[in-house]
């Protein structure tokens, strides 16, 4: 099937480095994960075509940031377009989850203003011990509406499952659309209106 433009969503994952962004996508790619990956420079790119449940396919354009500080300018040119998003901490890491406002705040300030387009948030490396307490993450959540996943890339929990929500909810959008007037439908989907995250935890 030749692709349409407008078929290729652009995802883009966002969050500390370290976390696991580039294994979740690995893994649901490849369907592997490396131990030791090696860190993102700047950003790379995969393409995925889904197969929803109504028998149609979309494609998914994957954008991996790196989480370091100094690739922070190239992330945000990235973010203008992104048809959603994913916000990436690990389980094991409060740090990271505590810094997902900013990663909210940065990407809502700078995206072009499709308000409430598809927010996930990723609780990564469920295998671990979990530093990051349930009660805080649904603290956040009653706040901020995100659709929350916990996911481990190692051991492969959650993941297929994630992107497959995804992918239903972004055709659903672009089938009421026609890809236009995101907002509007977004809304009706209940996602995130474009506003500062709030989070009493504390860093
Ligand atoms: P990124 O900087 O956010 O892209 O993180 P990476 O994908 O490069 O992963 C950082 C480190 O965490 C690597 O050593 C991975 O092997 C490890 N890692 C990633 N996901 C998981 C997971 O689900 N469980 C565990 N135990 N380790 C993970
Ligand atoms: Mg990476």
């Amino acid at each position: 099937m030749k692709k349409e433009p407008e078929d290729l969503m652009k995802v883009i994952t966002l969050g500390e480095s370290s976390v696991g962004k580039t294994s979740i996508i690995e893994r649901y790619i490849h369907n592997s994960f490396e131990e030791n990956s090696i860190s993102t420079i700047g950003i790379n790119f995969t393409f995925k075509q889904v197969n929803l449940k109504n028998g149609k396919n979309i494609y998914l354009k994957l954008i991996d940031t790196a989480g370091q500080e100094k690739y922070k300018a190239l992330a945000k040119s990235y973010f203008k377009n992104a048809d959603a998003v994913l916000f990436v901490f690990a389980l094991d890491n409060q740090e990271s989850f505590d810094n997902i406002t900013n990663w909210f705040n940065l990407f809502n300030d700078i995206h072009n203003g499709k308000e409430g387009i598809p927010q996930f948030l990723i609780g990564n490396k469920a295998d671990q011990k979990r530093i990051v307490q349930k009660e805080v993450i649904d603290e956040f959540l009653s706040n901020n509406r995100y659709k929350y996943y916990e996911t481990s890339a190692k051991e492969n929990s959650g993941i297929d499952e994630l992107f497959q929500e995804l992918a239903e909810d972004l055709y659903k959008i672009s089938l009421q659309t026609g890809g236009k007037n995101r907002t509007q439908i977004n809304q009706k989907l209940s996602y995130p209106k474009k506003k500062k995250a709030s989070c009493r935890c504390s860093p």
